[in-house]
Protein backbone atom coordinates (compact mmCIF):
# COMPACT_ATOMS: atom_id res chain seq x y z
CA UNK A 1 0.00 0.00 0.00
CA UNK A 2 1.46 3.35 -0.96
CA UNK A 3 0.34 6.13 1.58
CA UNK A 4 0.29 10.30 0.25
CA UNK A 5 0.94 12.20 3.79
CA UNK A 6 -0.20 15.96 3.87
CA UNK A 7 -0.95 18.36 5.96
CA UNK A 8 -2.23 22.53 6.38
CA UNK A 9 -0.29 23.03 9.62
CA UNK A 10 3.26 22.69 8.17
CA UNK A 11 5.19 20.33 7.17
CA UNK A 12 7.26 21.06 10.28
CA UNK A 13 3.97 20.31 12.72
CA UNK A 14 4.34 17.77 15.42
CA UNK A 15 1.09 16.44 13.96
CA UNK A 16 1.80 15.38 10.51
CA UNK A 17 5.50 14.14 11.90
CA UNK A 18 3.65 12.01 14.18
CA UNK A 19 1.14 10.61 11.54
CA UNK A 20 4.12 9.97 9.47
CA UNK A 21 6.11 7.33 11.93
CA UNK A 22 2.91 6.28 12.78
CA UNK A 23 2.48 4.49 9.40
CA UNK A 24 5.58 4.45 8.26
CA UNK A 25 5.50 0.96 8.97
CA UNK A 26 2.14 0.10 7.59
CA UNK A 27 2.91 1.08 4.16
CA UNK A 28 5.21 3.06 1.79
CA UNK A 29 4.12 6.40 2.64
CA UNK A 30 5.39 9.64 1.27
CA UNK A 31 4.64 13.32 2.91
CA UNK A 32 3.73 16.10 0.66
CA UNK A 33 3.20 19.23 2.85
CA UNK A 34 3.02 23.16 2.97
CA UNK A 35 6.57 24.86 4.05
CA UNK A 36 4.30 27.52 5.96
CA UNK A 37 0.89 27.12 8.16
CA UNK A 38 -1.98 26.93 5.61
CA UNK A 39 -4.80 26.57 8.27
CA UNK A 40 -8.36 27.57 6.44
CA UNK A 41 -7.01 27.67 3.74
CA UNK A 42 -10.02 25.13 2.40
CA UNK A 43 -8.90 23.72 -1.11
CA UNK A 44 -7.17 26.78 -2.66
CA UNK A 45 -5.05 26.02 -5.38
CA UNK A 46 -2.19 28.96 -5.94
CA UNK A 47 -2.31 29.96 -9.84
CA UNK A 48 -0.49 33.03 -9.88
CA UNK A 49 2.82 32.43 -8.35
CA UNK A 50 4.83 29.84 -8.81
CA UNK A 51 5.34 26.44 -6.71
CA UNK A 52 8.82 25.20 -5.34
CA UNK A 53 9.32 21.48 -3.98
CA UNK A 54 12.23 20.86 -1.79
CA UNK A 55 13.01 18.25 0.19
CA UNK A 56 13.83 18.35 4.19
CA UNK A 57 16.21 16.39 6.00
CA UNK A 58 13.95 14.12 7.30
CA UNK A 59 12.67 13.17 3.65
CA UNK A 60 9.70 15.34 3.89
CA UNK A 61 8.80 17.48 0.68
CA UNK A 62 7.34 20.88 0.86
CA UNK A 63 5.86 23.57 -1.21
CA UNK A 64 5.85 26.73 -0.66
CA UNK A 65 1.74 26.64 -1.65
CA UNK A 66 -1.26 25.39 0.25
CA UNK A 67 -2.46 22.09 1.05
CA UNK A 68 -4.71 21.53 -2.00
CA UNK A 69 -1.83 22.60 -4.27
CA UNK A 70 0.82 20.18 -2.55
CA UNK A 71 -1.77 16.77 -2.85
CA UNK A 72 -2.35 18.77 -6.22
CA UNK A 73 0.77 18.59 -7.71
CA UNK A 74 1.82 15.23 -6.06
CA UNK A 75 -0.74 13.27 -8.17
CA UNK A 76 -0.45 15.06 -11.27
CA UNK A 77 3.26 14.62 -12.04
CA UNK A 78 5.59 14.92 -8.69
CA UNK A 79 5.15 11.43 -7.72
CA UNK A 80 5.30 9.13 -10.52
CA UNK A 81 2.73 6.25 -8.93
CA UNK A 82 -0.85 6.38 -8.07
CA UNK A 83 -1.30 6.08 -3.95
CA UNK A 84 -3.83 3.78 -2.56
CA UNK A 85 -4.51 6.51 -0.01
CA UNK A 86 -4.59 10.25 0.98
CA UNK A 87 -3.94 11.39 4.64
CA UNK A 88 -4.04 14.52 6.05
CA UNK A 89 -2.94 15.42 9.62
CA UNK A 90 -2.85 15.17 12.45
CA UNK A 91 -4.45 18.69 12.65
CA UNK A 92 -3.84 21.11 15.47
CA UNK A 93 -7.57 21.20 16.65
CA UNK A 94 -11.10 20.19 15.67
CA UNK A 95 -12.58 20.15 11.81
CA UNK A 96 -15.57 19.42 12.71
CA UNK A 97 -19.15 20.70 11.43
CA UNK A 98 -18.98 24.12 9.96
CA UNK A 99 -14.48 24.32 10.12
CA UNK A 100 -14.64 20.95 7.02
CA UNK A 101 -15.50 24.24 4.73
CA UNK A 102 -12.88 25.60 5.81
CA UNK A 103 -10.00 23.56 6.64
CA UNK A 104 -6.99 22.90 4.89
CA UNK A 105 -6.69 19.69 6.41
CA UNK A 106 -9.80 18.53 4.90
CA UNK A 107 -8.74 20.63 1.98
CA UNK A 108 -6.27 18.00 1.42
CA UNK A 109 -8.00 14.65 1.59
CA UNK A 110 -10.39 16.42 -0.42
CA UNK A 111 -8.17 17.06 -3.16
CA UNK A 112 -6.79 13.07 -2.67
CA UNK A 113 -10.98 12.40 -3.26
CA UNK A 114 -11.33 14.08 -6.29
CA UNK A 115 -8.71 12.53 -7.70
CA UNK A 116 -10.95 9.32 -7.20
CA UNK A 117 -8.54 8.15 -3.95
CA UNK A 118 -9.95 7.30 -0.76
CA UNK A 119 -8.63 10.44 1.08
CA UNK A 120 -8.88 10.85 5.46
CA UNK A 121 -8.56 13.70 7.40
CA UNK A 122 -7.14 13.47 11.08
CA UNK A 123 -7.46 15.91 13.49
CA UNK A 124 -7.15 16.49 17.13
CA UNK A 125 -9.77 17.94 19.11
CA UNK A 126 -7.69 20.73 21.45
CA UNK A 127 -4.61 22.80 20.35
CA UNK A 128 -1.96 21.57 22.22
CA UNK A 129 -0.65 18.59 21.10
CA UNK A 130 -1.65 16.92 24.25
CA UNK A 131 -1.61 12.57 23.65
CA UNK A 132 -0.68 13.50 19.88
CA UNK A 133 1.15 9.62 20.63
CA UNK A 134 -2.51 8.24 21.27
CA UNK A 135 -4.03 9.65 18.49
CA UNK A 136 -1.44 8.81 15.93
CA UNK A 137 -1.46 5.17 17.35
CA UNK A 138 -5.23 5.20 16.36
CA UNK A 139 -4.81 6.66 13.18
CA UNK A 140 -2.59 3.87 12.61
CA UNK A 141 -4.84 1.36 13.45
CA UNK A 142 -7.77 2.51 11.37
CA UNK A 143 -5.96 2.69 8.30
CA UNK A 144 -4.28 -0.69 9.04
CA UNK A 145 -7.54 -2.01 9.71
CA UNK A 146 -8.62 -0.73 6.71
CA UNK A 147 -5.79 -2.24 4.66
CA UNK A 148 -6.10 -5.53 6.36
CA UNK A 149 -10.08 -5.98 5.71
CA UNK A 150 -9.34 -4.79 2.01
CA UNK A 151 -11.61 -1.52 2.48
CA UNK A 152 -9.34 0.23 0.43
CA UNK A 153 -10.58 -0.03 -2.91
CA UNK A 154 -10.68 1.62 -5.86
CA UNK A 155 -14.13 3.52 -4.77
CA UNK A 156 -13.18 7.18 -3.53
CA UNK A 157 -14.69 8.20 -0.65
CA UNK A 158 -13.30 11.46 2.16
CA UNK A 159 -13.88 10.71 5.80
CA UNK A 160 -13.06 13.56 8.28
CA UNK A 161 -12.15 12.54 11.66
CA UNK A 162 -11.91 14.59 15.21
CA UNK A 163 -9.82 12.24 17.75
CA UNK A 164 -10.37 13.73 21.56
CA UNK A 165 -6.97 15.22 23.28
CA UNK A 166 -7.38 11.63 25.64
CA UNK A 167 -4.74 9.26 27.29
CA UNK A 168 -5.28 5.75 25.87
CA UNK A 169 -7.45 4.56 29.02
CA UNK A 170 -9.68 7.12 28.67
CA UNK A 171 -10.13 7.09 24.85
CA UNK A 172 -13.93 6.36 23.65
CA UNK A 173 -15.09 4.37 20.74
CA UNK A 174 -15.06 5.22 17.09
CA UNK A 175 -18.27 6.50 16.55
CA UNK A 176 -20.26 7.30 12.97
CA UNK A 177 -21.17 10.81 13.38
CA UNK A 178 -22.85 13.46 11.32
CA UNK A 179 -21.58 16.92 11.38
CA UNK A 180 -22.83 19.49 13.46
CA UNK A 181 -23.22 23.50 13.02
CA UNK A 182 -21.49 26.09 15.09
CA UNK A 183 -22.99 29.15 15.98
CA UNK A 184 -21.56 32.52 13.85
CA UNK A 185 -17.78 33.20 13.97
CA UNK A 186 -16.60 35.48 16.87
CA UNK A 187 -16.23 39.54 16.10
CA UNK A 188 -13.61 40.73 14.06
CA UNK A 189 -11.27 41.95 16.02
CA UNK A 190 -9.59 45.25 15.27
CA UNK A 191 -6.41 47.18 15.98
CA UNK A 192 -4.00 50.12 15.23
CA UNK A 193 -0.81 49.72 13.68
CA UNK A 194 2.44 51.16 14.30
CA UNK A 195 1.51 53.91 11.32
CA UNK A 196 -2.18 54.33 13.02
CA UNK A 197 -3.43 52.16 10.68
CA UNK A 198 -6.56 50.06 11.28
CA UNK A 199 -6.10 46.06 11.16
CA UNK A 200 -8.81 43.45 11.04
CA UNK A 201 -8.38 39.95 12.48
CA UNK A 202 -10.39 37.05 11.91
CA UNK A 203 -12.86 36.57 15.27
CA UNK A 204 -12.50 32.88 16.38
CA UNK A 205 -14.64 30.46 15.41
CA UNK A 206 -18.46 29.65 17.02
CA UNK A 207 -19.19 27.47 19.33
CA UNK A 208 -21.27 24.40 18.90
CA UNK A 209 -24.80 25.38 17.75
CA UNK A 210 -25.91 22.20 16.45
CA UNK A 211 -23.76 19.52 18.67
CA UNK A 212 -26.85 16.96 19.49
CA UNK A 213 -26.40 13.20 19.63
CA UNK A 214 -25.37 12.15 16.37
CA UNK A 215 -23.13 14.80 15.68
CA UNK A 216 -19.44 15.39 15.54
CA UNK A 217 -19.19 17.71 18.27
CA UNK A 218 -21.28 15.34 20.78
CA UNK A 219 -19.30 12.16 20.28
CA UNK A 220 -15.78 13.63 20.72
CA UNK A 221 -17.78 15.71 23.78
CA UNK A 222 -18.08 12.10 25.38
CA UNK A 223 -14.38 11.29 24.93
CA UNK A 224 -15.39 9.32 21.37
CA UNK A 225 -13.30 9.34 18.19
CA UNK A 226 -15.85 10.90 15.72
CA UNK A 227 -16.08 9.81 12.37
CA UNK A 228 -18.10 11.40 9.44
CA UNK A 229 -18.10 10.29 5.86
CA UNK A 230 -18.32 13.99 3.60
CA UNK A 231 -19.20 14.41 0.22
CA UNK A 232 -18.37 17.27 -2.12
CA UNK A 233 -21.74 17.64 -4.58
CA UNK A 234 -22.86 21.28 -2.60
CA UNK A 235 -26.27 20.25 -4.42
CA UNK A 236 -29.43 21.19 -2.16
CA UNK A 237 -31.25 17.60 -2.80
CA UNK A 238 -33.96 18.34 -0.57
CA UNK A 239 -35.06 21.41 -1.42
CA UNK A 240 -34.81 20.74 -5.34
CA UNK A 241 -38.47 20.52 -5.76
CA UNK A 242 -39.24 23.86 -4.34
CA UNK A 243 -36.55 25.21 -6.64
CA UNK A 244 -38.16 24.21 -9.50
CA UNK A 245 -41.36 26.05 -8.56
CA UNK A 246 -39.39 29.22 -8.47
CA UNK A 247 -37.81 28.51 -11.37
CA UNK A 248 -41.08 28.46 -13.20
CA UNK A 249 -41.99 31.78 -11.55
CA UNK A 250 -38.51 33.30 -13.25
CA UNK A 251 -39.39 31.61 -16.74
CA UNK A 252 -41.20 34.57 -17.62
CA UNK A 253 -38.85 36.87 -16.66
CA UNK A 254 -35.48 35.05 -17.95
CA UNK A 255 -36.85 31.82 -19.93
CA UNK A 256 -35.72 29.49 -17.80
CA UNK A 257 -36.34 26.10 -19.05
MN1 LIG B 1 -4.36 23.42 10.83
Amino acid sequence: MKILICNDDGYQAPGVVALYEALKDVADVEVVAPEQNNSAKSNALTLHTPLYVQRAANGFRYVNGTPADCVHIALTGLIDYRPDLVVSGINNGANMGDDTIYSGTVGAAMEGYLFGIPSIAFSQVERNWHHLDVAANKAREMVLQMSQQNLIGQTPWLLNVNIPNLPLLEMGHLKLCRLGRRHSAEAVITQQNPRGETMYWIGAAGQAKDDAEGTDFHATAQGHISMTPLQVDLTDHNHLGYWAQTAAKLAAVVGVD
